[in-house]
């Protein structure tokens, strides 16, 4: 497999699918947070520095293959600029004549942001069929964008000598730019950007630690979203540490009063035959003890405090209490590897943030003793940045549904695409 480190960029272009999905002020289309352009800013130094040439290719937000001045990458061009010190050229079409020309004269050291990928059906693959055709002319819809898209990424990959992809948050995706690209160059002209590299080094050190205890935490709203990873955990990690509203189907499925608390009831059993596997792979899962309720979910709501499985009819859980910050924070910070996803509460209201940053400190001061720590999906890393701890713990993941699914276990199309 080839290295970026020991590949030479000198007098080539690279196309590079960069992650730069970034959040746009509603009115003046300033990036509100530049974290994701300034992931990939290893790898476009790399190429320039070497003396090459970089064409920047990314989606921005979901305008479903319809070009729309909200989704223009243009309004990223003043915050890139700004960070590498260099002027950016652009072509305003992906695959089109702009797009052609720039990227054909483009010299060494100059950059070129291409742009929105996904004003094309074709980088997704999928045709916008509407409701009221037949299945046959969905299927031939189907076809036809198929067909298409392959004419779209011939495009793209024909701008370049080397492909190099940058875009983890993308990289569960078998996209255009993401996957298929990569069939058009030679083994030895594709390629991993620092960024991938890094995510998959911090993944892998999870996933493959011999530094006990290792301590995964789960939160967020449901059992659903997090069962697989939960299951591929299992054999790996000596603590499972629950909370959120996931955490109340658990306490429902052992007989818990929750109130009106979140609780995915189809999952009842799934949830008592986790704690089995649990019990089989010796793994402790700690749950909440006690908890902060609230008489409605709102953030003005009157809050009460009891016992987990004590819940009163009509309040609803929504953090964890004291208690459980305490008996949490104690595991935590014994353990040698944590891997953190979801938080314990509706940490989007003050009221109910108070123990999902209370973990996110309790990560920060166990990295601080020598733990690995790696924090991923968007409300965790959210928290952690709220609490200006981001530089405090190991590894933050740009990419929440990636990082699920490779701690899945899942192959990741944008991966194998490149990793043979
Ligand atoms: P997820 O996307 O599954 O990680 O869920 C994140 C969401 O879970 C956040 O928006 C939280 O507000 C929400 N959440 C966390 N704890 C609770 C709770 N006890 N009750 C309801 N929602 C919660």
């Amino acid at each position: 497999m080839q290295t970026i480190d020991n590949f030479n960029f000198k007098n080539k272009k690279a196309i590079v699918r960069v992650d730069f999905n970034v959040p746009l002020d509603k009115s003046t289309f300033e990036v509100t947070d530049d974290t994701r352009i300034r992931g990939a800013l290893p790898t476009i130094n790399k190429i320039l520095k070497d003396g090459g040439s970089a064409i920047l290719m990314s989606h921005l937000g979901r305008p479903g293959g319809v070009a729309q001045e909200k989704y223009s990458l243009k309004h990223v061009i003043p915050a890139l600029k700004k960070l590498t010190g260099t002027s950016i050229k652009f072509a305003d079409d992906c695959i089109g004549e702009s797009a052609r020309e720039l990227s054909s004269s483009l010299k060494p050291g100059e950059l070129l942001l291409l742009e929105n990928l996904r004003f094309y059906v074709e980088e997704e693959g999928k045709p916008n069929l509407p409701e009221n055709i037949t299945e046959e002319d969905k299927k031939a819809a189907r076809e036809a964008v198929k067909k298409s898209q392959k004419e779209f990424t011939a495009k793209l990959a024909s701008y370049a000598d080397c492909y190099v992809n940058d875009a983890f948050g993308t990289a569960h995706r078998a996209h255009a730019s993401t996957a298929l690209i990569a069939d058009l160059f030679s083994d030895e002209n594709k390629m991993f950007g620092y960024l991938i590299l890094a995510e998959l080094n911090a993944m892998d050190k999870v996933l493959h630690s011999s530094q006990k205890p290792f301590t995964a935490i789960m939160g967020g709203a449901k059992v659903s979203d997090k069962i697989m990873v939960i299951e591929n955990l299992l054999p790996r990690i000596d603590n499972l540490i629950i909370g959120g509203g996931m955490a109340y189907t658990f306490v429902k499925a052992q007989g818990g009063k929750i109130g009106n608390s979140l609780c995915e009831e189809d999952k009842l059993d799934l949830a008592l035959s986790i704690l089995q596997k649990a019990v089989e792979n010796n793994v402790k899962v700690i749950l909440p003890v006690d908890a902060v309720n609230a008489d409605k979910f709102e953030a003005n709501a009157r809050t009460s405090h009891s016992k987990i499985g004590e819940t009163p009819d009509g309040w609803l859980g929504l953090d964890i209490g004291e208690e459980s910050v305490r008996l949490f924070s104690d595991i935590i910070k014994n353990s040698k590897t944590i891997l953190w996803n979801g938080p314990m509460g509706v940490f989007e209201m003050p009221e109910f943030s108070a123990g999902t940053s209370a973990i996110a400190r309790a990560i920060a001061d166990a990295t601080a003793g020598g733990a690995f720590s790696l924090v991923g999906g968007g409300d965790s890393v959210a928290a952690v940045n709220k609490n200006k701890l981001a530089d405090e713990v190991s590894y933050v993941s740009t990419g929440g549904g990636a990082m699920l699914e490779y701690i899945e276990g899942k192959e990741l199309p944008g991966i194998k695409a490149i990793r043979m």
